[in-house]
């Protein structure tokens, strides 16, 4: 039960050993495999149970396997996440994780100035991390284009919702190529979780811990 046994790009490994990661957590033995498989991810964990590197470590490792070309404002992978603080957190995260990778990554959120953000994305990017305001306003000025999107990643599902996200998630979704990998996490499933679960996943592996 060691993170060598889960087929991870050497560079990730490596990273992962230096950040003293030993053991996965049970929400990454779970929903790495898979992931890296290709499959569709439906994970019901809580903050802290390591969710962060169960949908970071997969995107890096498809990225440094498949080395998809970067094409201006065409994120290649993107992560939707409730808050500026937690979609920093993430960028924070997938930073450590890819150090020994030479990805780009830019993470954008509301309450700061856009001009910053429009210029990073305009530049390419392997990993877009952002709240779902500030993407959705992105996409409608035309500095965002979702149709190159591999993966896609909806973190705190419960908390988007509660925080009235919805619409715009609704309107993000509908902008995803149909071929694409999901990967869905929420601390709950209620039923309202579940159907837009059920909306954007296709044959999902199921986790619960
Ligand atoms: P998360 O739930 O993703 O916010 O992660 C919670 C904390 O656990 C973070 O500080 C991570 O750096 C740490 N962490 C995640 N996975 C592991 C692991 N397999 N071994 C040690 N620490 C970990």
């Amino acid at each position: 039960n060691k993170f060598d046994s889960i087929q991870l790009a050497p560079p990730i490994q490596k990273a992962l050993k230096s950040l003293g990661y030993e053991t996965p957590t049970p929400v990454q033995a779970q929903a790495i495999p898979p992931a890296v498989a290709g499959q569709d991810v439906l994970g019901c964990a809580q903050t802290g149970t390591g969710k962060t590197a169960a949908f970071a470590l997969p995107i890096l490792d498809y990225l440094e396997n498949d080395r998809p070309e970067i094409i201006p404002n065409q994120p290649t992978t993107l992560v939707l996440a409730p808050t500026r603080e937690l979609a920093i957190q993430i960028g924070d995260s997938f930073r450590d994780y890819a150090k020994h990778l030479r990805i780009r990554l830019a993470v954008i959120h509301g309450g700061v100035n856009q001009v910053p953000q429009v210029k990073q994305v305009r530049r390419g990017v392997d990993v877009l991390v952002a709240t779902p305001g500030r993407l959705l306003d992105l996409m409608n000025q035309g500095h965002i284009d979702l149709s190159g999107v591999e993966i896609f990643v909806l973190d705190e599902a419960d908390r988007m919702l509660d925080m009235g996200f919805l619409p715009a998630l609704k309107k993000i979704i509908a902008d995803l190529p149909k071929n694409r990998q999901s990967l869905f996490f929420s601390a709950t499933m209620p039923p309202k979780i579940q159907s837009l679960a059920g909306e954007l996943l296709f044959n999902p592996v199921s986790i619960d811990v």
